[in-house]
């Protein structure tokens, strides 16, 4: 039978991009219908504006420090609608990329929501196109618990266009973006709460990290709300917002900023007409090649509830596009020891196993730790402390774990990250000399075990 396309990929997010312009310059004919922005969630409304909202934060550490060291600069105020403009004019020029990618390797780029209408049937603005293969990467959406005064609260899309900073600012979840958030929000100047339900935020990172970053936000004077629920939120006459915990405690803020997590995005996709099956969580469930339970139809990224993290969705649609139409370059994507960033302030980095998890997986372990006062403010009374942790295997002497707080920690850890994949001992750590003076090399200088 023919197809109008040998591949129809439905959202043109990280995943759906990557398998896309790699198919068609395998040679397959192929198609990718997006309803919103080009380059999904990463590009518009995470990972970039985050990123560059980070920037403009740390602002307020680097001048206090600059002076420091000698330089008279007062930072007099800071315009919320400056960088929200300059933050859209760089992602509507990083969307008119994506489409010149798209475009140059000869993919049919559709502008509109595309729904299932079978295993081989697309449609999207009233048409229909048939394909061999389908490949769903629709991503994920904002997820806010039903709450009375949901109606008020800002979710992890809407926060990119706020039109105004908020003063005071509530950011309600425990994990990478509401710590990131509650990072930007208190380095730009909003008077920042941040609530989670349990006792510490970051649920599943290494507990020394946890605690570690606690500490540096307590010493910048963040409000942290641990074992904290929010019962309801009532806007007041003045527009500010009466917050009511479920201990009875409230605090009245001009913006409550929801960070609780994100789920697939399936609305109006069509899987009624089709055989695909979601898991327990609600995700699409897909085997080790990314198939459905209709063969037909493949999904990567967010959708499939994996990691959620954009290096992983374009490695997925790295994978298909190779197996579909480049078989012999086909490498099954490696999910073993994916490093990954918190760009809180200061920044969390992290790869391979937390202390926890090793011992829980029955390693005896080694831990080395240290924590020291960055080179950079000892001209300063700033008191930051960097964090720096590594977990070994006592028997094989392998690195298992390395953990960062602090300035960098991202960047530096992409480099550990490839120690650990091709299998660094502790040995190799201690023989590798150090850069100095950086903080990474206490890295390669660690010699007494803490535990
Ligand atoms: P996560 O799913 O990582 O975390 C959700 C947080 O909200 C958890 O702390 C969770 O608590 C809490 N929560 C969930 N439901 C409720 C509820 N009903 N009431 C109160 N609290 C609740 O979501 P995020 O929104 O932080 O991020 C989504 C994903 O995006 C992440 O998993 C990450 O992979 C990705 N991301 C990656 C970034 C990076 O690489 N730097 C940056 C931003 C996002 P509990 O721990 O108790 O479950």
């Amino acid at each position: 039978m023919s197809y109008d396309f040998d591949l129809f990929v439905i959202g043109a997010g990280s995943g759906g991009v990557r398998a896309a312009r790699f198919a068609a310059s395998f040679g397959a004919r192929v198609a990718v219908a997006e309803s919103r922005y080009l380059g999904g969630t990463c590009v518009n409304v995470g990972c970039v504006p985050k990123k560059l909202m980070v920037y403009a934060a740390h602002f307020h550490d680097d001048f206090q420090l600059s002076r420091s060291f000698g330089w008279d600069v007062e930072a007099k105020s800071f315009d919320w609608s400056t960088l929200i403009r300059n933050k859209n004019t760089e992602i509507e020029r990083l969307n008119a990329i994506y489409e010149k990618l798209l475009l140059n390797s000869g993919v049919t780029l559709l502008n509109g929501h595309a729904k299932l209408i079978d295993a081989h049937t697309v449609a999207v603005n009233g048409q229909q196109y048939s394909a061999e293969h389908i490949l769903i990467a629709v991503g994920g959406w904002p997820q806010v618990p039903d709450i009375p005064g949901r109606e008020h609260v800002t979710d992890s899309n809407q926060v990119f266009f706020l039109p105004e900073q908020p003063k005071r600012v509530l950011v309600v979840g425990g994990c990478y973006i509401a710590v990131e958030f509650a990072s930007v929000f208190h380095g730009l100047g909003s008077e920042t709460q941040l609530a989670y339900r349990g006792d510490l935020f970051l649920r599943g990172f290494d507990q020394d990290v946890r605690e570690h970053l606690q500490q540096e936000l307590l010493k910048k004077d963040m409000t942290l709300r641990f074992n904290c629920d929010v019962q309801n939120i009532d806007k007041q006459a003045d527009k500010s917002l009466l917050i009511t915990f479920k201990d009875g405690q409230t605090t009245e803020v001009d913006c409550v900023f929801y960070a609780t997590g994100r789920r697939p995005m399936l609305d109006n996709l069509g899987l009624e007409n089709v055989n695909v099956k979601l898991d327990k969580q609600g995700h699409i469930a897909v085997n080790e090649l990314y198939q459905t339970s209709e063969s037909s139809i493949l999904a990567i990224g967010d959708v499939t509830g994996g990691m959620q993290l954009t290096p992983v969705a374009l490695a997925e649609g790295m994978a298909v596009a190779r197996r579909l139409f480049r078989k012999e370059e086909y490498r099954p994507v490696d999910y073993n020891l994916i490093p990954t960033a918190v760009f809180s302030l200061p920044n969390i980095a992290t790869v391979g196993l937390s202390e926890e998890q090793a011992r829980a997986d029955g390693f005896a372990v080694q831990v080395f730790k240290s924590t020291f006062r960055p080179m950079k403010l000892s001209l300063s009374e700033q008191q930051e402390r960097i964090f720096m942790k590594l977990i070994v295997d006592e028997k094989t002497d392998r690195v298992l774990g390395c953990h960062m707080v602090g300035p960098a920690a991202g960047e530096l850890m992409q480099g550990i990250a490839v120690a650990l994949k091709a299998g660094a001992t502790k040995q190799v750590f201690d023989d590798t000399i150090g850069i100095h003076p950086t903080a990474a090399e206490e890295f390669v200088t660690m010699r007494t075990p803490s535990a």
